[in-house]
């Protein structure tokens, strides 16, 4: 997958992302990732990307013009029509099903705005759709770029040892994931389900196909409303929210 992030601010995008599993995956050439500055493509000497607003108002607006320059370069090594994606407080909120969809992509381009925004005209030049990492406002996009990269990225075949390593995750079916456990078997009296030390992998399984549903219940209910379950789990959950008053 070929990622192209268009920036004011690469080297904080770069030091992220050629880091522990995304940078291997990068050095592996599973990864394409490009950082575009958005400077470079001022077109002035002063290398000047923002302007004060029309109409007045607080703080800067970044210009369009340099913006589209930095993408029409990114086009010029693309051997298709990229998904352009602006991280903006406005777009539609990112989740885990997004980001399988984005996975599915060849190329994506991200472009992160800074200071108050982006000159609306650029948006609807060259954006295919907003993407938000929640309801909140950062100082700019690199962050949710980043965020929307690394969860995009682990996605794609390859960059994880095996599908099985995101499939079982939080949210990936609809569930959060079980509570996992590693050495020592007891820690501060606490002792590591005797399931998990059993070797017995059917019994693994239905242990933590029980506490993901249990734990979804517990801490996120709202998502049971569009999870896969059986009769029997329903039953569970029943049963749960009675006895808990949950
Ligand atoms: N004035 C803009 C507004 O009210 O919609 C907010 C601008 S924000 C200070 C600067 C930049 O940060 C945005 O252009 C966007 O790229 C990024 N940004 C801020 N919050 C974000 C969020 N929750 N999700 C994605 N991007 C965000």
């Amino acid at each position: 997958m070929r990622i192209d992030c268009l920036t004011l601010f690469p080297e904080m995008m770069q030091a992220v992302l050629t880091e522990s599993i995304i940078g291997r995956a990068v050095r592996n050439g599973i990864l394409d990732v490009r950082y575009t500055d958005i400077r470079d493509f001022a077109g002035n000497k002063h290398n000047r990307v923002d302007d004060a607003p029309y109409g007045g108002g607080m703080g800067m607006v970044m210009q369009p013009e340099p913006i589209y320059r930095a993408y029409q370069e990114v086009l010029k090594t693309a051997d298709e029509k990229p998904r352009v994606i602006y991280l903006s407080p406005q777009g539609r909120v990112f989740n885990q099903d997004i980001a399988k969809e984005l996975s599915q992509e060849k190329h994506l381009v991200f472009l992160c705005g800074h200071y108050e925004g982006v000159d609306e005209r650029v948006i609807e030049e060259i954006v295919d759709e907003e993407l938000s990492i929640g309801d909140y406002v950062l100082t700019g996009g690199e962050i949710p770029a980043m965020a929307v990269i690394d969860a995009v990225a682990r996605l794609v075949p390859g960059v994880l040892p095996s599908a099985e390593a995101y499939s079982e995750e939080s949210l990936y079916n609809g569930l959060l994931e079980y509570p996992q456990y590693t050495r020592p078997p007891v820690f501060m009296n606490k002792e590591v389900p005797e399931v998990l030390l059993s070797g017995h992998h059917e019994n693994i399984k239905a242990w933590r196909r029980a506490q993901s549903v249990i734990r979804t219940c517990r801490k996120r209910p709202e998502l049971l409303t569009d999870a896969d379950l059986t009769d029997e789990e329903q039953r569970l959950i029943k049963t749960l929210l009675e006895e808990e008053k949950l």
